[in-house]
């Protein structure tokens, strides 16, 4: 660890991605430091050069731009709650963002760029966001790629790189009629979440169109399980038909997570019970917001 670690806030993302391309593995990005300070406090990180983002103006704001919208990365929780395009477009991504822990200065200061960059399993963000189908915006010193946010997962990390600055979030409006959901499952009040649940349904009549559900929480990331759950599209929603695609999206979850939110196989249990609960919010949502 250098005990005098060097710290740059560039400008441009021009600047700030040729600063990482030519710096050491050693530099890190920082945009609110709302994981990243904890996890330097603890020990597990020992930047040489924090590169912070705070100043880019290119990495602010939200809004409606050719067909869909377009997320800052530097767009902290706060403002994904109050956001009116996000409120009204993105409902779904909206509430989730209320359901991050930490209190006011976690929704202040932590951004959604920094909540995607963690992966971490057990956040509020990616569930929802991957059951809107969203891209995301990568530069580099070598320019910028959009990529399908699902692409850019991978087991152990996120498929960025170090030299890389994720820019933007690319969302699709929510199509007028769609009912959404996001179900949280906490052991104790400030607890991170055991299982989440983000869903979303469209009908035709009674029954059952489209269907979206990702796991979070419960995997070492979001599961999409939408593909499993065929058979229930053409259905019409009833109590017996959430017990049983609660029991498939559990029997869908492969190595779930054993740690202090709880044991593998009661997590397991739980994420067909958060599901259930999400598409059955998302079913009574339809038409009505
Ligand atoms: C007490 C506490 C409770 C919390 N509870 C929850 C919770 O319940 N649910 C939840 O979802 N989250 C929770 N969080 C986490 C917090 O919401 C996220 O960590 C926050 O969104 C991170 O954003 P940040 O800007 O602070 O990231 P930072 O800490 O600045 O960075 C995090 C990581 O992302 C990288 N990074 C950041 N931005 C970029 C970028 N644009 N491009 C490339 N790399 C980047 C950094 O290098 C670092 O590796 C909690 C945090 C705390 C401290």
């Amino acid at each position: 660890m250098s005990l005098h670690p060097q710290f740059a806030r560039p400008r441009t993302l021009d600047q700030a991605a040729d600063l990482l391309s030519g710096l050491a593995s050693g530099a890190v990005v920082i945009a609110g430091g709302q994981e990243l300070t904890p996890s330097i406090n603890y020990g597990h990180l020992m930047p040489s050069v924090y590169v912070d983002i705070g100043a880019i103006r290119e990495l602010k704001g939200i809004k409606a731009d050719d067909g869909e919208i377009a997320i800052g990365a530097l767009t902290v929780h706060r403002d994904l709650q109050n956001n009116e395009i996000v409120q009204s477009d993105l409902p779904l991504l909206a509430h989730a963002a209320t359901q991050v822990g930490g209190g006011w200065q976690v929704h202040n200061r932590g951004t959604i760029g920094g909540n995607i960059v963690c992966m971490h399993p057990l956040y509020d963000i990616l569930p929802s966001l991957l059951a809107l189908k969203a891209d995301v915006e990568i530069a580099t010193a070598g320019g910028v790629r959009r990529a399908a946010l699902a692409e850019i997962m991978t087991e152990t990390s996120h498929g960025l790189g170090s030299e890389a600055i994720l820019t933007r979030v690319l969302v699709t409006p929510m199509p007028a009629g769609t009912g959404w959901g996001y179900e949280k499952l906490k052991i104790t009040a400030g607890a991170y979440g055991s299982a989440n649940a983000a869903a979303v349904v469209s009908l035709t009549g009674p029954k059952i169109s489209n269907l979206r559900v990702v796991i979070g929480a419960v995997t070492a990331l979001p599961v999409d399980v939408s593909a499993g759950l065929a058979e229930f599209v053409g259905r019409e929603w009833s109590a017996s038909l959430g017990q049983a695609l609660a029991e498939r999206c559990s029997a869908l979850i492969a190595e779930p997570l054993s740690d202090h939110q709880g044991h593998g196989d009661w997590r397991r249990a739980m994420a067909g019970v958060v599901a259930a609960r999400a598409v059955a919010a998302a079913v009574g949502r339809v038409g009505k917001d």
